[in-house]
């Protein structure tokens, strides 16, 4: 409430929620549990009911009107699961409606306390404003007609003194009414397009976070936060799992270059981290470093691939085919094998489908087998400076060989912006800080 108000003094503010923690999580278990007729979902919803009276009476002076609200949703939503627990099916459909829940609740009893702060706020129904087609889980935006529904919703020549809209994130509908949700975390999605639309100033992202660091701070003990990143670093640190945001719900941002910011609610003051055209100034030569988790590398090798065209067309299709998704690549140029990595549980249906592709060639000797490897990590040196810099993959493996890590493969994107390698997962802590040390010396001493 401080920092909305805070934020509503000085600025037209337009404000989008997600669920509560854990809700989201609890609102899909209830779901499958219902599927199953479990007698344990009236508990669970009870529980879902408690926690959002606990805090309409812990934040709201007089709420006996939010209570209201908020039990009619809950008795829709122990309605809507007994009705999944007597069918003993939820479809993806009935899902989303049931997971709206979350982000309806939330926002009923945040509009209320922020009413109850003298704040002018109303509810705006996420579903009225974001469009997207019928994928339920996932569904992808009508951009076209959601702008269009977004700029009547909000832009008026002259706007309500004060007013400020509380939208439902994640949660949209269809074109014929029927509630859709744009996947996990959709709520920076609809802060995204809400922004795109209005041409805001700026999105922010509140989190629990102070920013986006220099390196994982679980690991590395003196990462810090950056100041600035740019769109470009900020998809590469996703695409490792960093906790930014995802660089789908960024586009919409990105297209109109409106500046990202990354900012705390647990400690406000701290200045956060803006994600816009340019990095840092303060930038040295590597932004941040990235790292994803338990991987697996595979790796195709045999004398009889050599000058032998057609084999990663089909090594890719195959994996393709068997939904494998690949993260890192890389071939030697004496082509005598290929190597990709992929997340640990999809290497066993990689293996299948290779053999299953190249059996022929396995047969006949041309390729002596393919191996797995397990527990291990990529490591990513991320930044824009690095680009037409010589020097820099030197300087980041020569601080590898001295801390004694051994490196199973690497790529670098022809964009320079990524340097990406491969280590054994319990070199994983000594990795990731010999490579900050090498590159963030200031921080270290
Ligand atoms: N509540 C949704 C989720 O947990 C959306 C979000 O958090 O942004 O995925
Ligand atoms: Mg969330």
């Amino acid at each position: 409430v401080d920092i909305v108000a805070d934020a509503a003094a000085s600025d037209r503010v337009l404000l989008v929620f997600s669920a509560m923690k854990g809700i989201t999580d609890q609102l899909l278990f209830v779901a499958n549990e219902a599927v199953t007729g479990s007698a344990a979902v009236g508990k669970q919803c009870a529980e879902i009911r408690n926690r959002h009276l606990e805090v309409v009476r812990e934040l709201i002076s007089d709420g006996a009107s939010t209570t209201v609200a908020v039990d009619a949703l809950c008795d829709e939503l122990a309605e809507l699961l007994h009705g999944v627990s007597l069918v003993r099916e939820c479809s993806p459909r009935t899902r989303d409606l049931i997971v709206s829940h979350g982000e309806r609740l939330n926002c009923i009893i945040l509009t209320a306390a922020l009413a109850d702060a003298g704040l002018n706020a109303r509810m705006v129904d996420g579903r009225s404003i974001i469009r997207t087609d019928s994928t339920h889980g996932s569904a992808a935006v009508d951009f076209k007609y959601t702008h269009k529904l977004i700029r009547d919703e909000f832009s008026h020549d002259t706007p309500i003194a004060g007013d400020i809209p509380i939208i439902t994130g994640f949660i949209a509908s269809d074109a014929h009414g029927v509630t859709t949700t744009l996947g996990r975390n959709g709520s920076d999605y609809t802060a995204s397009l809400v922004g795109a639309a209005m041409d805001a100033d700026a999105i922010e992202i509140w989190t629990d976070v102070d920013g986006v660091y220099s390196a994982d701070p679980r690991s590395v003990d003196s990462a810090t936060v950056l100041d600035a990143v740019s769109y470009r670093e900020a998809m590469e640190l996703s695409y490792f799992g960093a906790e930014v945001i995802h660089p789908f719900t960024m586009l919409p941002a990105v297209e109109k270059g409106i500046p990202l910011l990354i900012k705390n609610t647990m400690n406000p003051s701290a200045p956060g981290t803006v994600i816009a055209e340019h990095t840092s100034a303060q930038a040295g030569l590597i932004t941040g470093i990235a790292s994803i988790e338990s991987v697996a590398l595979v790796n195709i090798e045999g004398g009889g691939m050599v000058g032998l065209p057609g084999i990663a067309g089909r090594v890719f299709g195959a994996l393709a085919e068997a939904r494998v998704n690949i993260i890192m690549i890389s071939q030697a140029s004496s082509e005598h094998s290929i190597c990709f990595i992929v997340r640990d549980p999809q290497a066993d249906p990689a293996v299948s489908a290779l053999e299953r592709e190249l059996e022929l060639e396995l047969h006949q000797k041309k390729i002596e087998r393919v191996q797995v490897e397990r527990d291990l990590e990529i490591v990513a040196v991320i930044g824009e400076n690095m680009r037409g810099r010589p020097g820099i993959s030197g300087r980041l493996f020569s601080s590898l060989g001295d801390a004694g890590i051994n490196v199973l493969a690497i790529a670098q994107g022809s964009t320079e912006m990524n340097i990406s390698f491969v280590v054994h997962r319990s070199d994983r802590k000594n990795t990731l800080n010999a490579v900050h040390r090498a590159f963030f010396p200031g921080e270290t001493q």
